[in-house]
């Protein structure tokens, strides 16, 4: 320990003061880490992922691709394109100056209700970790690192912080720890430590997981840090191995030094989270990165599809993980593609998502999209030139307000263009002197501070534009912000809403849902005034909001039965919204909100002949499934969400997914299904490792859509099932091949799946567990050999009494399928029982 002296750093470097190595352990701001020339140390810039490079400012004038959301990444089973996309998120992150980016979220979710069940990838482990796998591999292979989250377990937002995760041995090692497992063996640089409890003990403060489960029992070399202001105990955290806290913050950093010195925290303890850093430095640093300019990269990109050189490229790219992540779940009568006839009547586009489609979920993943193509802008471009394409909404499921840009305004000054002035005005300064800018949203943050405001200070915002109704009737207005605000049309105040912000949470304002609120009748045609203040309080990030809901067309509903009866053909869009499903909050239901299922039957009812498209991150009920000729799951698909349904509409891409979870025909099928914790906090993981389609196999539930079920637009054959042994001695891997053959007339993928089923013992599994799939490209009448390598680990349970890997001895089933419920081939080996010694990989290549 030193103590008032220079001590040594690692390696034979100049020497580091105590001070000086410890402010390394936590931010210098909310995304970055400090810099340490004595080390040669860069700071390094962090940014949200994971569907997209968030970057640190959110300004809707620097937009940013939008990958698929995880669900719709995994429903690919496609590891080489999951690859594919995280080089185009490589790509982004190199352009804003990201040396790490905060993704992917790995935790597997057990409730279909858990808010961020879209950026999760399965509930599968073996599915999570593979995609996972592939994701890091694109992003690290050109020198960004990516940190997974959120180690461990945080499958559900009621309670985020708080909440304890009881989870036995069996769940933790055979399920939820196995993504992280596969990302460990992948080589990723940096994780995240979670805000929950697992077992009593805050997940950044698990000496259990962090120390001896990732860094010892695993080897991992990276640096973990915390999710944001998740660090709580400065001696707790640093002894079980938090690497780094952020933001910038009092647990780590000054806080450490002194801990260190009373002798609480072995020095070496934070010489070794200095060398990780300088190790995830070097890492990123090998990829070129940290040599360019920050501020050269950090300049605006425009808004639209032109944003960049490569932007054709990344469409194109887009585009095709969107369609390979659409799972077609029905398909009677071949309804799709689509064969319209001219003269025959229209195509009937119905639904609200398909003229406000639900790009990306809620929350810190989400980015600035800029412009988007909607679903019934490209179907009218593809299909118009044959037949009359029409629109009705049907209903209306967002009860939330929109921001003003989706209505018609102009700013109040600059030769009034689109958009809404906005003035700043610090504490001291007059309005006539203060700057103003015009900004394309009325929804606002500032993570870099408010414009001119010196640091700290306090003073106005002000939001000011003309609005032009587009209807006559009862339009309801919104207003909310960190500091007290407060919204007037035409000099009247109709909405008011005190501060939102909170000293012991920065980010509070992001996640409460308070909102003031009144109505105005406006007519037609009519420009009013907007204004808008916020006083901003100096508290936490600062944020502005207006928001409006202007008046429906009357009879949406029957408006939308009477085109949907004369139609050809219907598509319906429909979904859920970044405001359903979020970060923060976990839904209620897995019902569709705002009446859409009344309108999916009332359609159904006119016109047996529609599409129905779903719009949704994670499972919702589809209770008319039955009646519909055809649905396809998109999931949050990204930017690509219109370019590839109107390409999977007319055949020219396949929908190539298969489900990533299963969908149960009633919600109380589903295990898990309630996230709220007991009176005591603690949330029981009492299903233990039957979860999705574990739970479903064992209790003899039918689902409605079985794990890995999705048609595409061919057909395939499994023949010749070869196992290179019938009996299999410890340690040995089982060498296992099938042929695959395109016989459905077109080229398509086929996602042969493996599936291992144990030999009878005393311990409960589920009757299959997934440990392998591939996915094949196939020309029609085309065959190829595939082949999976299982090494002990494809046998084995957790053994909690021993604490160790365990082979039963016996038979155990291998199952090749076209899902989890459709098998195709089945053969038999005996396996030796043992225990499993080392440290064998999850997968085996
Ligand atoms: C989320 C993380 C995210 C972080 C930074 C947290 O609230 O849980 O996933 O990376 O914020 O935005």
């Amino acid at each position: 320990m030193s103590r008032g002296r220079e001590a040594a750093t690692p390696g034979n470097e100049p020497t580091l003061s105590l001070e000086r190595r410890a402010r390394l352990t936590t931010g210098s701001g909310l995304w970055s880490t400090h810099a340490e020339p004595l080390l040669d140390l860069p700071s390094l810039r962090m940014s949200d992922g994971p569907n997209g490079v968030r970057g640190s400012t959110y300004d809707e004038r620097l937009s940013a691709w939008c990958t698929p959301c995880g669900t719709a990444l995994a429903s690919s089973w496609d590891e080489s394109l999951v690859g594919e996309v995280g080089g185009l998120l490589a790509a982004e992150a190199t352009k804003m100056a990201v040396d790490v980016l905060l993704g992917p979220m790995i935790n597997l979710p057990r409730s279909p209700l858990g808010g961020r069940g879209f950026e999760c990838y399965s509930e599968d482990p073996i599915l999570s970790g593979r995609v996972a796998a592939a994701w890091v591999g694109g992003l690290q292979g050109v020198g960004v690192a990516a940190a997974p989250k959120h180690f461990l377990a945080n499958d559900c937002e009621t309670s985020r912080t708080t909440v304890d995760c009881v989870i036995d041995e069996r769940a933790l090692r055979e399920l939820y720890l196995v993504p992280f497992e596969c990302v460990v063996q992948a080589g990723a640089w940096a994780m995240m430590a979670a805000y929950n409890r697992v077992n009593g003990v805050h997940a950044t403060e698990h000496r259990g997981l962090i120390r001896e489960l990732l860094k010892e029992e695993w080897g991992w070399d990276g640096v973990i840090v915390s999710d944001w202001f998740a660090a709580h105990d400065t001696v707790r955290c640093a002894l079980a191995g938090l690497d780094l806290e952020m933001p910038a913050g009092q647990v780590l950093g000054a806080s450490l030094v002194e801990a260190v010195r009373r002798g609480s925290v072995p020095e070496s303890e934070l010489d070794d989270k200095v060398e990780r850093l300088r190790r995830l430095a070097g890492r990123v640093r090998r990829g070129g990165r940290l040599a360019t300019a920050p501020d050269e990269l950090q300049r605006p990109l425009p808004n639209g599809v032109d944003r960049d050189p490569g932007h054709t490229d990344a469409v194109a790219l887009l585009t095709r993980a969107a369609a390979a992540g659409f799972v077609l779940l029905k398909n009677d009568e071949g309804v799709l593609p689509l064969v319209l006839k001219q003269g025959a009547g229209h195509l009937a586009v119905i639904g609200a998502n398909a003229v406000d489609p639900c790009i990306q979920g809620g929350g810190s993943s989400s980015v600035n999209l800029g412009a988007v193509r909607t679903p019934l802008s490209v179907i009218r471009e593809c299909f118009g030139g044959i037949i009359p394409v029409d629109y009705e909404k049907g209903c209306s499921p967002r009860s939330t307000f929109r921001p003003l840009e989706t209505l018609e305004v102009q700013a109040t000054d600059r030769g009034a263009a689109a958009g809404l002035t906005i003035t700043y005005i610090p504490t001291g300064v007059s309005r006539a002197e203060a700057a103003s800018e015009v900004r394309c949203s009325s929804s606002l943050s500032w993570f870099d501070g408010i414009p001119t405001f010196p640091s700290g200070s306090t003073g106005e915002v002000r939001m000011t534009a003309w609005l032009t109704p587009r209807r006559s009737g009862a339009h309801h207005f919104s207003v909310r912000g960190s500091g007290p605000s407060r919204l007037a049309v035409d000099g009247v105040e109709v909405a008011t809403l005190g501060a939102l912000s909170d000293p012991f949470d920065m980010f509070a304002p992001f996640y409460c849902d308070d909102v003031g609120v009144g109505t105005l009748h406006l007519s037609a045609g009519r420009p009013v005034l907007i204004e808008g203040v916020m006083r901003h309080e100096a508290i936490g990030v600062p944020i502005f909001e207006v928001g409006c809901r202007e008046p429906d067309l009357p009879d949406l509903l029957e408006r939308a039965v009477t085109l949907a009866a004369t139609a050809q053909t219907v598509v319906l869009v429909i979904g859920t919204s970044s405001d359903v499903e979020a970060e923060s909050r976990d839904r209620t239901t897995t019902a569709l909100p705002g009446g859409q299922d009344t309108l999916v039957e009332a359609v159904l009812d006119a016109n047996r002949r529609t599409v129905v498209v779903v719009n949704a991150g994670s499972a919702v009920d589809l209770p008319w499934v039955d009646k519909a000729a055809a649905v396809l799951y998109a999931w949050f698909p990204g930017h690509g969400f219109a370019d590839a349904l109107a390409a999977v509409l007319a055949g020219d891409l396949e929908p190539g997914g298969r489900l990533p979870l299963t969908l149960a025909t009633f919600p109380e099928h589903y295990p898990a299904y309630s996230t709220l914790p007991d009176a005591d906090g603690r949330r029981y993981y009492g299903e233990s490792v039957f979860i999705g389609h574990r739970h479903f196999d064992a209790a003899g539930i039918e689902p409605l859509f079985a794990f890995g079920h999705g048609l595409g637009y061919t057909s395939f054959d499994y023949t010749g099932l070869v196992l290179s042994t019938d009996t299999l001695s410890a340690g040995q891997t089982l060498s296992v091949r099938t042929t695959v053959s395109n016989i459905g007339g077109r080229g398509g993928k086929a996602v042969p799946q493996l599936y291992v089923s144990p030999a009878p013992s005393g311990v409960p599994r589920p009757p299959r567990e997934l440990k392998g799939f591939r996915a094949v490209h196939l020309d029609d009448s085309e065959s190829a050999e595939v082949s999976f390598e299982l090494g002990p680990r494809a046998f084995a349970h957790w053994d909690p009494e021993r604490h160790c890997w365990r082979v039963a001895p016996g038979e155990y089933g291998i199952h090749i399928g076209a899902s989890s419920r459709d098998i195709r081939q089945l053969a038999l080996v005996r396996v030796e029982g043992y225990d499993v010694t080392g440290n064998p990989p999850v997968i085996q290549t």
